[in-house]
């Protein structure tokens, strides 16, 4: 999995180099959702894509084939992508404990995926699914505590 974290300096240091883009560029576009036509600010877009460059950031932004849309219907959209991957496979159960799960759950606790990801793991029933980290845990520690209880045996 992705660690998505990105230290404050920089940040602030591809902020500071992304304005003075702007200064330089021409033709700087205003940008609105093309949704709901909301305003968009291109610092936030930055920091919703921490890991382009400052002149990558600005291209996108510049580029006419391509369209934004805000966070609340970015929101949207992933609810209902999120639905339709629920009428695939509705529920499915802790390995562990066998709570029953929703892809809604588990989309909150694996919110660091991409919806394409998250529907590839929740429709692969060979992957295995847990409640949470303790559960996993839980789940392998019991597995290893029964190939012991065998080799013991031996
Ligand atoms: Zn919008
Ligand atoms: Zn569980």
């Amino acid at each position: 999995m992705l660690n998505k974290k990105i230290n404050n300096a920089t940040l602030w240091d591809k902020i500071r180099k992304l304005r003075e883009l702007i200064k330089s560029e021409i033709e700087f576009k205003e940008r609105i959702c093309w949704n709901c036509g909301k305003g968009l600010n291109i610092y936030d877009f930055m920091s919703d894509n921490v890991y382009y460059s400052p002149e990558y950031i600005l291209r996108l932004w510049q580029a006419s084939v391509l369209q934004f849309h805000c966070c609340d219907c970015f929101k949207n959209l992933k609810i209902d992508e999120l639905k339709n991957i629920e009428q695939e496979l509705g529920k499915r159960c802790c390995l562990f404990c066998n709570k029953s799960m929703d892809i809604y759950q588990f989309s909150k606790i694996n919110s660091d995926l991409k919806i394409y990801e998250l529907k590839i793991l929740w429709l692969d029933r060979n992957y295995e699914l847990f409640c949470d980290n303790l559960c996993k845990r839980k789940y392998y520690k019991k597995y290893y505590d029964f190939l012991n209880k065998i080799k013991n045996k031996k």
